[in-house]
């Protein structure tokens, strides 16, 4: 018996790209529960509500709970109810504001307490940026719901949060607190759903940084997939050694196999 019981899972890149699944997806979390695997979604995504993401990978043909997909506005909205703040300046596009408790912003006199940037896509303009810079030389906190470089869209290569967050950190010396991967707690949100130890999980991305990079970080062994954003120029340039390389997620079976010939064992 293995000591890998539960795998993580990122969705774009992974399971599908654009609005098309990675062949072999579907089947993949078949096997998984067909050997008895925990298994969770972790997605950057922060265009869209975790609900209206279960839908598209139905319309895909991947039927996956939203109570098993992790966005970092799911994280972030569990910070928020900790918090004591109310007063949000949300820098986001899509739905996924319905992740959201409610912004309580009474008055135009209260202050931004909070500004919350996501990837805005085309809401990233000069007025929007210089709003959220605005507030955070008044005083206002910066989440980073993720800060991925690019991501891959049906078009091509595109600029994600990450650039943007940089900017306004730089503009105003602040840090943002960051919600996504490779955040430690967002890793441990989600092996907590599992009631499983970093120890015991393995994550599949292909981000070699944020997923395979982060996932070793907290202490889970990272799983690198040959689709997506994958670029074998830049995973043979990264510091980040996988733990194992999959032509996509089709080849789970090798993850499952090296589990039950204890070959995931520190
Ligand atoms: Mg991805």
């Amino acid at each position: 018996m293995s000591d890998i019981r539960g795998v993580l899972i990122d969705l774009d890149g992974v399971m599908y790209t654009g609005r098309t699944p990675v062949p072999g997806a579907r089947e993949a979390i078949s096997i998984l529960e067909e050997r008895g695997f925990s298994y969770r979604f972790l997605s950057n995504t922060t265009r869209n509500c975790r609900h209206t993401i279960a839908q598209k990978l139905a319309l895909m043909g991947l039927p996956i709970p939203e109570s098993l997909i992790f966005t970092p506005a799911v994280a972030a909205s569990r910070y928020l109810k900790n918090s004591g703040r109310h007063n949000y300046r949300f820098l986001i596009t899509g739905d996924v504001i319905r992740d959201f408790p409610k912004n309580e912003r009474k008055s135009q006199q209260q202050k931004t307490d909070l500004v919350i940037i996501g990837d805005a896509g085309d809401e990233f303009t000069y007025a929007n940026l210089n709003g959220a810079f605005r507030d955070l030389v008044d005083g206002a906190d910066l989440i980073a719901l993720e800060r991925d470089q690019y991501w891959m869209t049906s078009e091509g290569l595109s600029l994600s949060a990450g650039p943007f967050v940089t900017a306004l950190e730089s503009a105003t010396g602040k840090k943002a607190l960051l919600m996504g991967k490779p955040s430690r707690a967002f890793f441990d949100l989600a092996l907590g759903d599992m009631g499983l130890e970093a120890r015991d999980a393995v994550m599949i991305g292909d981000d070699i940084a944020t997923d395979v990079g982060g996932a070793q970080e907290a202490g889970l062994r990272g799983v690198l997939v040959r689709t997506g954003k994958y670029r074998e120029d830049i995973a043979k340039k990264s510091a980040i050694r996988p733990d194992m390389v999959l032509d996509s997620i089709a080849d789970i079976e090798k993850v499952v196999e090296a589990a039950d010939l204890g070959r995931w064992e520190r």
